[in-house]
């Protein structure tokens, strides 16, 4: 498309920092987004885009939707992609990065906090391997609906700002439409990234990546870097810990099941990130998994907390050197903060069930029972936090328990406000996926209303906050959808 278009105003309306491209040129291959034969903007978040500060009007534009596909960028930004390495389902591979991604660069936000604003499909990049560096539009779609549905359920997560369609097919089992998310993060830096820094520039990177990541996401810590000493990196690791702890019980809490945490898949910020074969279990088992890739089922539902700890133990091993005087004491250092792990994943999960069920953190013979009641019945939990909120049914096999919680006197109304009616149910999904690949987006645009206001019942029908027909879930699979 021609950059000189006619329905743009003329005035850049903001300018992207280019903070990560500029302090580490070593982790940065500049970039361009591919052109697109006929490209489209098909949503914006335009709430999230004021946020930023963004003119949704200005994106919406000619000019904008170059801007959004990575095209001629420049002075508006220094599109990089970023290098990064990681274990994918345990296996390490040492140079990964964004083989289909650019990193347009980060904006302010209107509480002053300094966000990614990164494009997923946007053309092939020094990273690109064997790949075409395309996304396509199913997946996009996918991954837009639920990162935002978990935003609304207060999940930390990353952002979706918009979906393009560039008006091309590309080539996966069949002939399918491209696209581009434009995806929002309080920064990208993973696990992976402090494994590739410490590969090919030791500490002293890893040190710097450090720092830039305790200033952009964990400011409560920066005061310290004028002269930091070991404790720092001490805090800076714990508090990551801290922050992923947080998320996977909530992940537990509303039986989500990731898919795919490998380490460049866990993000410094906390934030979950790159939703592939995530889902929503119907089905409660802690054996759940749904990604067709992870045949042995390593990132199945139970074990998402034990992953996190190992990728976390990955991250501490890219920090040794910094935790401590000495080797020894450094490896010490390392081993009681990941002796910390499941203790504050623990902490982390009574909260989470404290909110969702209503009564005080202190009740953990209820919440463990609870826990073994819903392995027992295996029952859609969504469903059974609601009844339990509303009081509208007793969940069988749950009535000895619910006798003792009504005990406890819960705080309905605050369940109320953790508890989901509707979240992305996998049959939804695949619904409102076929018909807006068909071009009819009306069920999309129906479901995203009904899972970005997960709270409030009038924001769907009845429909929309059912589980599936008996069987569905039993061979429901996801797939990556590169
Ligand atoms: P993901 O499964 O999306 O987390 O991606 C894992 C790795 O594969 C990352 O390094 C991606 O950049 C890369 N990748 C995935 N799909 C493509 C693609 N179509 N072209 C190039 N690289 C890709
Ligand atoms: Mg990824």
């Amino acid at each position: 498309m021609s950059t000189a278009s006619t329905n743009s105003p003329t005035a850049v309306p903001f300018k992207l920092d280019a903070q990560f491209a500029r302090e580490f040129p070593e982790l940065s291959s500049p970039g361009q987004g591919e052109d697109a034969p006929a490209p489209s903007l098909l949503l914006l978040n335009e709430e999230l885009a004021q946020e930023l500060g963004l003119d949704p009007e200005w994106l919406k534009s000619d000019d904008g939707i170059n801007f959004l596909l990575g095209r001629d960028t420049e002075p508006l930004s220094q599109a990089v992609s970023q290098a990064y390495a990681g274990h994918q389902f345990g296996q390490f591979v040492p140079q990964l990065g964004d083989g289909r991604a650019l990193l347009l660069g980060e904006v302010q936000d209107k509480n002053g906090m300094w966000r990614d604003i990164h494009l997923k499909g946007s053309g092939r990049t020094k990273f690109s391997r064997g790949g075409d560096g395309r996304a396509a539009l199913g997946p996009v779609l996918r991954e837009y609906l639920v990162s935002e549905a978990m935003f609304a359920l207060g999940v930390p997560t990353t952002r979706a700002l918009a979906v393009l369609t560039t008006g091309r097919k590309i080539q996966r089992e069949t002939a399918v439409p491209g696209a581009v998310l434009v995806r929002v993060a309080a920064s990208h830096i993973r696990v992976g990234s402090f494994q590739y820094s410490n590969l090919t520039g030791g500490i002293e990177l890893s040190k710097r990546l450090a720092d830039f990541s305790i200033k952009r996401n964990y400011p409560e810590l920066a005061s310290s870097l004028a002269e930091p000493t070991p404790q720092l990196y001490v805090d800076f690791f714990r508090a990551v810990m801290k922050r992923q702890a947080r998320t996977v019980a909530q992940w537990t809490r509303l039986g989500f099941v990731h898919g795919v945490l490998n380490t460049d898949n866990t993000l410094i910020s906390g934030e979950t990130i790159d939703y592939g074969p995530c889902a929503f279990m119907e089905t409660y088992s802690e054996d759940t998994f749904f990604s067709s890739i992870d045949t042995q089922g390593r990132y199945s539902f139970g074990n998402q907390p034990s992953i996190i700890g190992w990728n976390l133990a990955r991250l501490v091993e890219t920090l040794l050197p910094l935790l401590a005087e000495t080797p020894d004491e450094a490896m010490t250092q390392a081993q009681i903060l990941m002796n910390e792990f499941g203790g504050l994943y623990r902490e982390a999960l009574q909260a989470e069930l404290a909110l969702a069920l209503g009564v005080d953190a202190s009740e953990k013979k209820l919440f463990e029972d609870f826990q073994n009641l819903l392995a027992l019945h295996s029952p859609d939990l969504t469903t059974l936090m609601r009844a339990l909120t509303e009081g509208t049914t007793k969940p069988s096999g749950f009535e000895d328990w619910v006798a003792r919680w009504q005990a406890l006197n819960p705080n309905l109304k605050q369940m109320a406000q953790v508890n989901p009616i509707f979240i992305p149910r996998n049959h939804l999904v695949e619904d409102a996926l076929s018909s807006a690949l068909n071009g009819d987006l009306h069920n999309y645009l129906r479901l995203l209303k009904a899972v970005t206001h997960p709270f409030d019942r009038e924001a769907g029908t009845a429909y929309l906050s059912l589980p599936s027909s008996p069987g569905f879930e039993d061979n429901y699979r996801t797939f990556c959808g590169t």
